[in-house]
């Protein structure tokens, strides 16, 4: 099947932005694979099911049609590209994806976007249980007061209401969630390669992992 690059890490970390570049770069498919995990967390508040409930949300998910593309995604026909960025959407998802059922349910929808030439995927878990045999696995990472002030700085670019402590006690609730978590928690995985955006560019970083992906 299609070569795949997976490109995981907390968030803030620039991933989405890296990974889109990338896959713009190369001419490979795009998976935003927490983008499924909202639109889920989406679906589950419109049909009213809770956030808690693993084998209701399991069988939502089977329920519902969820269709990535690229930087879009379509649940049942309808594009929820827009509402699935708010904060709560993030929150939402966070929660959704501690769930077993949930992530085996993903899992499919996942696979499925791995086609020619090739895909570049973005999320927590896309080396080490989605894409195991992935040709080069990233692991971007960046402190969290970075990742906060990166955040920051997007809301108030777009005349958004922002609040620095605010933002950085929601980011330690969500990777502690993300790292701690029994299910296919947030971490290095194997074979890959830990890059630390910190103190660099998008530019910097785009040109450290075009130059991985050239190895
Ligand atoms: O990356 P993004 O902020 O859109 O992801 C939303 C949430 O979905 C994350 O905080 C994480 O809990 C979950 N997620 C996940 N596994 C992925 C992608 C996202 O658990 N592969």
């Amino acid at each position: 099947s299609a070569p795949v690059i997976t490109i995981d890490g907390p968030s803030g970390t620039g991933k989405g932005t890296i990974a889109a570049l990338l896959a713009e770069r190369l001419g490979w498919h795009l998976l935003d694979s927490g983008a499924l995990y909202r639109t889920l967390a989406l679906a589950a508040r419109r049909a009213d099911v809770d956030l808690d409930d693993d084998a209701a949300l399991g069988a939502l998910a089977e329920r519902i049609e969820v269709v990535p593309d690229g930087e879009r995604v379509w649940l049942d026909g309808e594009d929820v590209s827009a509402p699935i960025r708010t904060a709560q959407a993030g929150a939402d998802a966070s929660r959704v994806a501690v769930h077993r059922s949930v992530r085996a349910a993903l899992l499919d929808w996942q696979r499925a976007a791995a086609r020619p030439p090739g895909l570049i995927a973005d999320g927590r878990d896309m080396g080490s249980q989605v894409f195991p045999a992935a040709v080069l696995k990233v692991f971007l990472d960046a402190s969290p007061e970075e990742r906060a002030m990166r955040r920051y700085k997007q809301l108030k670019d777009k005349g958004l209401d922002a609040n620095l402590p605010n933002l950085i006690q929601e980011l330690r609730v969500r990777d502690a969630r993300d790292r701690e978590r029994s299910e296919s928690p947030l971490q290095v995985p194997s074979g890959g390669v830990v890059v630390d955006s910190t103190e660099l560019t998008i530019d910097e970083v785009l040109a450290q992992v075009v130059s991985l992906a050239q190895q």
